[in-house]
């Protein structure tokens, strides 16, 4: 018997009397009139406003919502559903399986939130799910006098601008960091559309906290650099061999005399790595006709010979990417979409490009760029749901400070989860398959089947088809459609294959006839690299007590067979006796299978936080700017700040030789002394000379002012000077720091830690981007030709 509860019991144990005290105000707000539970807003509103605690009104503010969700949308929030509220409310990640309301259970932690007048944004997987859950959910909080508004991808800045002014907002994780990004590049405060990030809801919350945050959102832009060197280096990863060397860690020190390598380079699938070896140094070496491949000189050229290499190994066509009308296309993993307005960062792309013979794009530029964990730990408070978060706690913890809490379902769960069917080959696996789904087919049980990618859901639709089965492809191809299918994926005598994710958010609703046949039967194809994406495939099936099946099925071919069964496992099975067709079920081998899935997770895990350790340091850089800029942006007065800068200049500049020193000085700040000063300046002490350039600077700023037509048109040239400059020099700087970090994997080799070089450097980094972007500011500002020729 447990007498330990778990850290969701004891919290849920907490939280229940207020679960109860809301349900008791529920006669009371029945007898409510439309008009007195819409005065309700305005008593919070006053309420909050007179600094008194919210969590008074708390059980009466969800009591509210809850009688106006009944009014608009005729439901009322369950027991459960309160709880999960009352979870977000607190800043917690709701776990409740799917089909269980989210929907509806964020909307009075919304309102709530919302009413002491900072920006609740609910944060959605895709455009079609803001909409329809603004248009849905917005019905109770409109009901209620409060302004809803949803961003969606095709929107002008000012729909946008309005969307964010409402108290609520819905929107997409990717239209939210990239407004937030926009914002920060804005050259006007009128160009900014969003007013701050306050409380975010997080719906999926796995998939956007987690699985996304795999990958830096980035603004960027033509670039004009060349793109010969990758098509170069497609040709020289051609001829290189691919070997092994023995535990190759870019992040552990190691004893070169003692590592043991064949062959050219390395891959390491797992961390998704490549390293040469002595032998492929050597041959790149000969190819370029170079002396030393580490020196930094030459890290351009290392750079671009790993891309060929990774394209050539890591990226897989039809999986990773598709080629479609002569372009490279990446397809989502977890979703198995075709994205054809992303690109790869860092040049990945374009030697994809090259080792597929199609046009080579110019390279982008960065402008921008912040990670999804970055981002969102902006907010004052997030919180998020979704039905599988548990596997991840640790990283919801460690990284958001974020705690799961496992909400009880509505009704218990009854979906059977059948053992998992082994196979020796591929064939034989997609042969089973097939025959499961016209038993189960057969049956009048509609069936859900989940491929993680597009090649499989093709090979099983041609089988499908050869067989006579109608059925409906959820993948690349036609994802408009997905959220209609996939509703429809419970009717009786549906089979529907979709990739990975497809369609989520959206529920699948038995008819009567599934229902009576035993629910929706759900296969899966192979087992993902983590045991979540899994979860999310069975959980699509029992929702709300209905019932349900799911089998996984594998083959000893799968490819996470092939990196965690182990070589003895593997050496069991393949010496087994198995007739053709036979189906092994093994418990040791699931539970391998489980082992192997838990590794694939904290190796990630791991390579996430290392991403994000990595980006920390960009991250106080870039908020270190930002913060500079919006002075700029929004401060009326721009002189104190320019003559701030003009004095750190001059302050920092004058360094002991005076003659040189204040040359530059004057030509960078396009003072014109007369000829006495400048004369006599040398021999003045430093102090006494620095005071009287601060004062000409003073003097001078004045004149420019006169001559840029007064102080309001002063103010402007300034302003738009200062954020182009910063602009172009944040730029700029993400791509040192680009350089720099990839630069760290070589000079590792010899170092200590690469993450502390990477800070230190990083810092040096900034500090010149700063130096930079001062003295071009005060360059342009103050000297301009114009100017200079009235002087
Ligand atoms: P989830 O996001 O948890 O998978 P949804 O929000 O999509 O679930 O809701 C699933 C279905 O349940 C929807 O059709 C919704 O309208 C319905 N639903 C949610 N909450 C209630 C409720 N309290 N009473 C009745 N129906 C509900
Ligand atoms: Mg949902």
């Amino acid at each position: 018997m447990h007498i330990f509860k778990t850290h969701s019991e004891r919290v849920l144990k907490k939280v229940k009397p207020i679960v109860k005290e809301i349900l008791r105000l529920d006669s009371a707000m029945q007898q409510m009139s439309d008009e007195e539970l819409k005065g309700q807003t305005e008593k919070f509103r006053q309420w909050i406003r007179d600094g008194k605690p919210v969590a008074k009104i708390l059980p009466e503010a969800f009591a509210v919502v809850r009688e106006a969700s009944f009014r608009t949308l005729g439901m009322k929030q369950y027991p459960v559903q309160l709880l999960s509220g009352l979870m977000l409310y607190n800043g917690c990640i709701s776990e409740q399986k799917t089909g269980e309301g989210k929907t509806l259970v964020c909307a009075a932690p919304a309102y709530l939130s919302a009413l002491s007048g900072k920006p609740v944004h609910v944060v959605t997987v895709n455009d079609y799910l803001a909409k329809r859950d603004a248009d849905e959910i917005g019905q109770i909080h409109r009901f209620l006098g409060l302004t809803v508004g949803c961003i969606l991808g095709e929107m002008s800045q000012e729909e946008r601008r309005a969307a964010y002014a409402c108290d609520i907002t819905y929107a997409t994780n990717h239209e939210l960091g990239f407004d937030y990004l926009r914002d920060n590049m804005a050259m006007d405060e009128s160009e900014t559309v969003m007013r701050g990030l306050g409380y975010a809801i997080i719906d999926e919350a796995d998939s956007v906290l987690i699985d996304e945050a795999r990958t830096p959102l980035i603004i960027s832009g033509q670039g004009g650099k060349s793109t010969k060197m990758y098509e170069i280096c497609d040709v020289l990863a051609g001829q290189l061999e691919r070997g092994t060397q023995t535990e190759f860690s870019a992040t552990k020190i190691f004893d070169a005399d003692e590592m043991k390598e064949t062959g050219d380079y390395a891959v390491d699938e797992k961390e998704k790595n490549i390293v040469l070896t002595a032998n492929g140094i050597r041959k790149v070496e000969q190819f370029f006709h170079i002396d030393d491949l580490s020196d930094p000189k030459n890290l351009t050229i290392h750079h671009h010979v790993i891309l060929a290499l990774r394209a050539k190994e890591l990226m897989k066509r039809d999986k990773d990417y598709m080629v479609k009308d002569g372009a490279v296309q990446i397809v989502d993993e977890f979703t198995g979409r075709v994205m054809p307005d992303r690109r790869y960062s860092d040049g990945l792309h374009q030697a994809i490009e090259a080792k597929e013979g199609v046009q080579v794009m110019e390279e982008n530029r960065t402008y921008a760029t912040i990670t999804f964990q970055n981002f969102f730990n902006k907010y004052e408070k997030k919180s998020g749901m979704t039905g599988t978060a548990m596997t991840e706690k640790k990283e919801f913890r460690d990284i958001y400070g974020m705690d799961v809490i496992a909400i009880p379902t509505n009704r218990p769960v009854i979906r059977v989860d059948h053992e998992d069917a082994v196979y020796k080959t591929m064939d034989e696996k997609y042969r089973a398959i097939i025959h499961k789904i016209k038993e189960v087919h057969a049956k009048g049980q509609p069936v859900l089947v989940g491929t993680t990618d597009i090649k499989t859901s093709e090979t099983l639709s041609a089988m499908l088809k050869k067989e006579g089965l109608k059925h409906e492809v959820l993948n690349a191809k036609n994802h408009e459609l997905e959220a209609e299918i996939i509703a429809q994926a419970g009717k009786h005598g549906a089979v529907t294959l979709a990739t990975n994710m497809a369609g989520r958010g959206t529920d699948i609703k038995l008819d009567d006839e599934a229902r009576a046949a035993g629910g929706l039967y759900v296969i899966g194809t192979q087992r993902h690299e983590s045991r979540r994406i899994d979860n999310q495939l069975s959980g699509r099936s029992g929702r709300q007590g209905d019932p349900g099946e799911s089998k996984f099925y594998i083959s000893l071919e799968d490819r996470l067979m092939g990196i965690f069964a182990g070589k003895n496992m593997m050496d069991l099975f393949n010496s087994m006796d198995i007739e053709k067709d036979e189906e092994i079920g093994s418990p040791l081998l699931s539970k391998a299978i489980t082992n192997a899935q838990k590794k694939i997770e904290s190796l990630n895990f791991a390579s996430r936080e290392q991403l994000l350790k990595y980006d920390t340091v960009n991250c106080r850089q870039r908020e270190e700017l930002y913060e500079m800029r919006n002075i700029f942006l929004k401060n009326s007065s721009v002189e104190d700040v320019l003559l701030y800068y003009a004095d750190g200049f001059i302050a920092d500049t004058l360094n002991g030789d005076n003659h040189t020193d204040m040359h530059k000085i004057c030509d960078v700040l396009g003072v014109r002394p007369n000829a006495d000063f400048l004369a006599d300046g040398h021999k003045k002490n430093t102090k006494d000379l620095e005071q009287e350039l601060k004062h000409l600077v003073r003097e001078h700023y004045k004149k420019v002012e006169v001559e840029a037509g007064g102080e309001e048109a002063m103010q402007r040239l300034v302003r738009r000077t200062v954020l182009r400059a910063m602009n172009v020099n944040w730029m700029r700087h993400l791509e040192a720091m680009d350089k720099l970090k990839e630069g760290i994997g070589l000079i590792a080799y010899a170092q200590t830690d690469p993450l502390l070089e990477y800070q230190k450097r990083g810092a040096v980094l900034f500090e010149e981007t700063q130096r930079q972007i001062r003295e071009d500011v005060l360059r342009e500002a103050l000297n301009s030709r114009m100017i200079r020729i009235a002087c």
